[in-house]
């Protein structure tokens, strides 16, 4: 094969390869810059496709959600046990709190909670009023508390990180009312010396509004302490505090959350 023929040859190659890849780029583009820090291009069509979750109606658990409390039993939950109520319900009685038998990285958690009312009574005030929390890794509390015209320091009001941030905003709705809270929280990460090599983060929305974007944790949360970071692995339960109060919940459920390719 002379020169020219050859060159011929890689040509025809490189327009069946190029015809190959835009057969199977048909959705998009490979003659597009990199994206920095990745293998794909600017709409690279061949990017893998993101898997498919169903949505569901209103506040209910998407498809590929694991669901903690649907309001028929306290089987996924150790600790309590709580009284589970035939409204689909399950109330903090003093027996403790409880934790998912099941373990969780970074992930979404959905639940609702109630906080109880007095009648004419003024009722308790401030860490008193409608106390409970959920934990992550038994150790990074977002506060749930009743702040509707109750105030109390504000890195211990509702949806407070404990002891480190208070939420941007109140947005409490008067107790007996549900309260929505959705919450994504990263675990950190630790090395194998068990130094720490990206601590925790976490978003939360309480009743559709954000409170926390993406806030960076200092450590576990503690009463009357700064928070620090002890090691631990990449999962842990999800646990919900008996703080005295009677609290109700409802709907729990959570998924994995991971990066997209
Ligand atoms: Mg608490």
């Amino acid at each position: 094969m002379n020169g020219s023929a050859h060159a011929l040859s890689l040509a025809t190659c490189g327009l069946v390869a190029l015809g190959l890849v835009q057969q199977k780029d048909e959705l998009g583009y490979q003659d597009t810059p990199l994206i920095p820090n990745t293998r794909w291009h600017v709409h690279d069509g061949l990017r893998p496709q993101p898997r498919v979750v169903t949505p569901g109606e209103g506040t209910a658990p998407p498809s590929d959600a694991t669901v903690l409390f649907d309001g028929t039993s306290l089987d996924a939950w150790s600790g309590g046990p709580w009284t589970l109520g035939d409204d689909g319900t399950m109330t903090v009685n003093g027996k403790g709190g409880i934790q998912t038998k099941e373990e969780f990285g970074d992930c979404q958690l959905h639940l609702e909670w109630r906080a109880p009312t007095y009648g004419d009574e003024p009722g308790p005030r401030g860490q008193g009023r409608g106390n409970s929390g959920v934990f992550f890794f038994g150790r990074y509390e977002v506060q749930i508390l009743d702040c509707f015209q109750n105030e109390t320091y504000p890195d211990g009001m509702t949806s407070a990180l404990y002891g480190q941030y208070p939420p941007m905003v109140n947005a409490c709705r008067p107790a007996g009312e549900w309260m929505t809270y959705d919450i994504m929280f990263q675990a950190p990460r630790f090395g194998d010396d068990g130094r720490l090599q990206r601590p925790a983060y976490a978003t939360v929305l309480v009743n559709g509004v954000c409170v926390h974007h993406g806030q960076v944790l200092l450590g576990a949360t503690s009463h009357r302490r700064a928070g620090s970071y002890a090691t631990h692995g990449p999962t842990g339960p999800i646990s919900l505090q008996d703080h005295g109060n009677p609290i109700s919940f409802r709907n729990i459920w959570v998924r994995p959350l991971e990066r997209a390719e």
